[in-house]
């Protein structure tokens, strides 16, 4: 037997593409059509060279406590990690133990599957209705704990904090993670839950609503308990997750509330005037309540529009998977660049 036999294979998560030429109009991985805060340069600036000799505070002491602040919680409420991908892979580590299955919706972040997978967490795919619908039912019965974003991705689609209260009412014994990645982008929190629902767990993320997907921040929300237990994994794990860059960005971006509401409701009127156009293009969809659109046309299949839109420099989603391989994900651009793919998508349709 060689090593070879020996290896952990997995089919890792697949991101969407990252192109190198700057002149592509990259509509396609949900990131912010704005930059961050003019604040987060200031803040890095104000890094020392000298201080990098140092490890960073293993706590992330001011950054969560200006999480906690910004949301009305104490700081042993809140985890910081690299990512919300860290956030929640952690989280499945230090919670998903039980050894009876997780439930997911089958069309969702992909990464769930992937990480129960490394993980080796058994796991079971709920439909959504064809309306791309939760259906609260499914999460009714006996399981190892339930993860799924609200807004739901691809399908933007957003439940009302009384749908996600009423899974965890039903479900006292079980972790309830709900990723809040696309939450500011007009839904509403179930933070403010936490404090009643100790089986609550919320992640968010800098990356979309803080234009900060290159720095690499996102943070849970739950009970201390829950928090410590998390803690207790990651210092298990690596200590230093949060580089001393990103703390003092992280400070910064989420103390600079002006600019943050500025920029998330320039990319939700834009959204709003995207709805429009596109069904002015025959594009129909759901209602989109993230900073992206899922949308298919009348007549012309998604493939093709999404070939034709590269060769023409935009970048959008494509999903080649069972139920919604007709569909496209439009991660919402700046005004120009929308622009330019009305434009495209009218000379492509006709
Ligand atoms: C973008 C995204 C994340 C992860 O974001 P990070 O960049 O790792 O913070 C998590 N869940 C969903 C649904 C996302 O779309």
């Amino acid at each position: 037997m060689s090593f070879r036999d020996y290896v952990r294979k997995v089919d890792p998560y697949v991101p969407g593409e990252q192109p190198r030429s700057s002149s592509v109009i990259k509509l396609n991985t949900n990131e912010n059509p704005y930059p961050p805060s003019p604040e987060v340069l200031k803040a890095m600036e104000g890094v020392s060279l000298d201080s990098l000799k140092l490890y960073p505070d293993p706590d992330c002491t001011q950054l969560r406590h200006a999480i906690a602040e910004n949301f009305g919680v104490k700081d042993d409420q809140v985890f910081v990690g690299v990512g919300t991908d860290d956030v929640l892979a952690m989280a499945f580590m230090t919670f998903f133990n039980s050894g009876k299955p997780i439930l997911f919706p089958d069309i969702s972040y992909a990464f769930y599957e992937v990480w129960a997978n490394m993980l080796g967490i058994p796991y079971e795919k709920k439909p959504l209705t064809e309306e791309f619908r939760i259906n609260a039912e499914d999460y009714a019965g006996e399981n190892g704990g339930i993860v799924f974003p609200n807004p739901n991705a691809p399908t933007s689609i957003l439940e009302p904090a009384s749908f996600i209260e009423g899974i965890l009412r039903k479900n006292r014994d079980s972790l309830v993670i709900i990723d809040e990645a696309y939450i500011d982008f007009g839904g509403e929190s179930v933070i403010p839950l936490v404090d009643r629902y100790d089986n609550l767990l919320v992640t968010q993320t800098f990356s979309k609503s803080r234009s900060l997907a290159g720095m690499r921040i996102g943070f849970a929300i739950g009970s201390p308990e829950l928090i410590g237990y998390m803690m207790s994994v990651r210092n298990s794990y690596n200590s230093y997750t949060m580089n001393r860059t990103a703390l003092a960005a992280g400070v910064a971006a989420i103390q600079d509330t002006e600019y943050f509401e500025k920029t998330r409701k320039a990319v939700i009127r834009t959204r709003q005037h995207a709805v429009n156009r596109l069904r002015e293009l025959g594009f129909t969809g759901p209602a989109p309540a993230g900073n992206f659109l899922f949308t298919a046309h009348e007549t012309v299949p998604a493939k093709e529009i999404f070939s034709k839109l590269k060769d023409r420099g935009i970048y959008v989603r494509y999903f080649s998977k069972p139920r919604i391989d007709n569909y496209l994900r439009i991660t919402v651009g700046t005004d120009r660049e929308m622009e330019k793919l009305y434009e495209a998508l009218a000379s492509i349709l006709q």
